[in-house]
């Protein structure tokens, strides 16, 4: 008997070992007399008492957090029920423990008198390094989240986080209470809403069903910065249900700023550096190199005959065949379009222009290989040293290589200083052309025309000088042909023209012996259609006969023009004398001496150059008299020496101009020599 009392002792204590090593333990429970005793390895492991007597106050109770739980099952088994089962958490940590009664002796009203009790460990997500393995181990905080008691257990807070939630953490809130908590407190105004909506538990059951982790990023502010986060949910409670999860926060910031620079460095047609990832790239550089940025002619055709998408693979094959050439401590990145920028590491400039013209010889191959029609490239170079803001190099470049820009026989265009400075000075003109021309900066200067054989005045022409602030004068050829270019010749045409008017007026009016004073019409004002019409009304408003103020038009504007003809005739019929300037100084043709549109051939100082030379001189002798033939009368220009003055009196000539006679004269000693 005592053998058999001893035999099942030790085989309920080889049961209780056994069933230890497997997490579980035995405890039995005696719903009469109201007590627990538990097993020998729950004592040990529990650290508690063997038989516990108070239910509800007990050490092994104070450490489960919803002994309530545990309480009604037991009152269940009391009343008698075969079995109850309830899951429980301990208080510190995320230990969850599953609790099984099964009554095992019934009193005669069907009341169990005495159950048995399992306490098992639930390894699936009480592992600790289980539940950060579901998640990856970089997570600022793990929650254990029970959804059907909704009860969020702590598993790991960095202290960063913890401010966040208050008080909060401190108490086992309900998952809805945690997240609305921590999304009104740190998430960016912006990501609120939605946030809450794809954490809800609604929404995570629904992606449950088909897959056993969900994540969403988000955004917080922390720090006044803004941070990007991810929140990631494992279900634990096996597929397509949901009663417990195992939830992580963690900062991807860093991860996500690798992710904006690969998108923000990258070109998306080449998958090659584009201009910040080159331009970051540079910077770091030590020594000096040069800056290239290349340009492809009527690129346009490509995509335009051959596709976008033709185009975009021709441009990647452009980069892959730059990169083919350039050396390996080279750069090339695409801008945009046809557009790309390549950096070569050489100090030597003609090793560039090696690289540049075995680049073009390689881009000759694209339309073979790509069955598109030929590219040719274009290049502006500058040097670049270390420190140099690479937009600056870049806008240097491109400067150059604009240069080109219309030349197809030109490959590259290298940078020069001197180019830069002529570009903002002309802005700076341009800038202050019309506050000059209101402040009367813009003088006339007269040059006069003398008869030779008699020495007497016979005339002027007036011209324009630019008085800059201290004083300076800017003579007409650094300005005009700027405002030729972008218009404002027409502007100071007619200001000079008025101006010139009203001196004449007022002279006539003090009485003087006024000559005609021509004025000079840029090849841009000719074009201007009601030129003739409003000239005529200045003068006629000013109160000058416009045999005064004769036009000079230079040869080249004259043969340019389709309709000069026209326009002459035009001028003529409102009494303008015309003279056809510079003649002589390009191409000059006989076709302008039988035009029959002038009055007055000016022969330029180039022609006036040759007396000294005796084939020069013939030239010129044969010229004058067809002039004259022509009926054209005869004004030599830029006469300097005396023995020009006498050649060109012994041919004839009607008049000149030069520095022999004066050189162009203010208006007060103009002024002096009108008698
Ligand atoms: P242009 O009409 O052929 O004017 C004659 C230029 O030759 C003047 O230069 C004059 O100073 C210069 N010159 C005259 N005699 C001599 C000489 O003996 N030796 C030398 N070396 N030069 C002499 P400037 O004043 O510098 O004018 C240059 C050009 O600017 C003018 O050539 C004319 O084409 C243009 N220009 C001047 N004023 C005006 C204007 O009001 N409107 C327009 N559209 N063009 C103007
Ligand atoms: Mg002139
Ligand atoms: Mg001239």
């Amino acid at each position: 008997m005592n053998k058999e009392v001893d035999d099942k002792k030790s085989i309920k204590l080889d049961l209780q070992a056994a069933f230890a090593f497997f997490g579980k333990y035995l405890f039995r429970y005696f719903p009469k007399e109201g007590y627990l005793q538990l097993s020998s390895y729950v004592v040990s492991t529990h650290d508690t008492a063997g038989k516990i007597t108070d239910l509800k106050n007990n050490h092994f109770i104070d450490n489960i957090v919803d002994s309530e739980k545990l309480f009604e099952a037991m009152d269940r088994i009391a009343d008698g029920a075969q079995s109850a089962t309830v899951v429980l958490h301990a208080k510190e940590g995320t230990d969850a423990y599953r609790i099984s009664l099964n009554s095992s002796e019934f009193d005669e009203e069907g009341k169990t008198t005495e159950a048995v009790g399992i306490i098992e460990k639930l390894d699936h997500y009480t592992n600790r390094s289980e539940m950060v393995s579901a998640l990856g181990n970089n997570f600022h905080s793990i929650y254990y989240v029970d959804v059907d008691n909704d009860k969020v257990y702590t598993y790991r807070v960095k202290d960063e986080i913890q401010g966040m939630f208050g008080e909060l953490l401190k108490t086992i809130p309900g998952y809805t209470q945690l997240i609305t908590e921590y999304v009104s407190n740190v998430v960016l105004e912006e990501d609120k809403l939605h946030m809450l909506s794809e954490l809800s538990v609604e929404n995570l059951r629904r992606q449950f069903m088909i897959k056993d982790t969900y994540q969403h990023d988000f955004r917080i502010v922390r720090d006044e910065q803004v941070r990007y986060c991810r929140a990631k949910f494992v279900n634990v409670s096996g597929v397509g249900e949901l009663h417990k999860m195992v939830a992580g926060f963690s900062d991807i910031s860093p991860e996500k700023q690798r992710e904006y620079d690969r998108i923000a460095y990258s070109d998306p047609v080449t998958g090659e550096d584009n201009y910040d990832s080159f331009k970051k790239k540079i910077r770091d550089r030590r020594e000096p190199g040069y800056l290239l940025s290349m340009d492809i002619h009527s690129f346009k055709i490509v995509n335009s005959i051959c596709g976008v998408a033709k185009g975009d693979e021709t441009l990647k094959w452009i980069s892959d065949n730059i990169l083919g050439v350039i050396g390996e401590k080279d750069l090339a990145g695409h801008i945009n379009a046809d557009r790309f920028a390549i950096y070569c590491a050489n100090d030597d400039i003609s090793d560039v222009i090696r690289k540049i013209e075995k680049i073009n010889l390689q881009l000759q191959k694209v339309s073979n290989a790509l069955k598109i029609p030929k590219i040719v490239p274009y290049f502006g170079v500058t040097r670049w040293d270390p420190g140099k803001k690479v937009e600056e190099a870049y806008s240097e470049a491109n400067f150059a290589k604009n240069r080109i820009k219309d030349r197809k026989d030109v490959l590259y265009q290298v940078y020069s200083q001197a180019d830069t400075d002529k570009i903002l000075e002309e802005k700076r003109m341009e800038d202050d052309f019309y506050k000059d021309l209101k402040a009367k900066r813009f003088e006339i200067w007269y040059q006069p025309k003398y008869d030779p054989k008699t020495n007497e005045l016979v005339g002027a022409e007036g011209l324009v000088r630019w008085r800059d602030s201290s004083g300076n004068i800017i003579p007409p050829g650094r300005f005009i042909p700027l405002f030729e270019r972008d218009g404002l010749i027409k502007v100071l045409d007619e200001y000079v023209f008025r101006t010139i008017c009203e001196y004449q007026r007022k002279w006539q009016l003090e009485g003087k012996k006024i000559v005609p004073v021509s004025i000079n019409l840029s090849r841009a004002s000719l074009y201007f259609e009601s030129v003739v019409k409003r000239y005529h009304d200045i003068a006629g408003r000013i109160g000058v006969k416009t045999e005064l103020v004769p036009i000079e038009i230079t040869e080249s504007a004259a043969i340019d023009n389709d309709n000069i003809k026209g326009l002459a005739d035009r001028f003529h019929s409102k009494g303008f004398p015309l003279l056809v300037d510079d003649f002589g100084s390009g191409y000059s043709s006989l076709a302008t001496l039988n035009m029959k549109c002038f009055d007055t051939l000016k022969i330029d100082k180039s022609l006036i150059d040759y007396i000294g030379d005796l084939s020069g001189e013939r030239l010129l002798t044969h010229t004058i008299a067809l002039a004259k033939e022509l009926g054209l009368y005869v004004t030599a220009e830029g006469v300097e020496r005396k023995e020009q003055v006498e050649f060109l009196k012994n041919i004839d000539c009607d008049s000149i101009q030069g520095f022999y006679y004066s050189k162009p004269l203010p208006v007060e000693e103009y002024e002096k020599l009108l008698g």
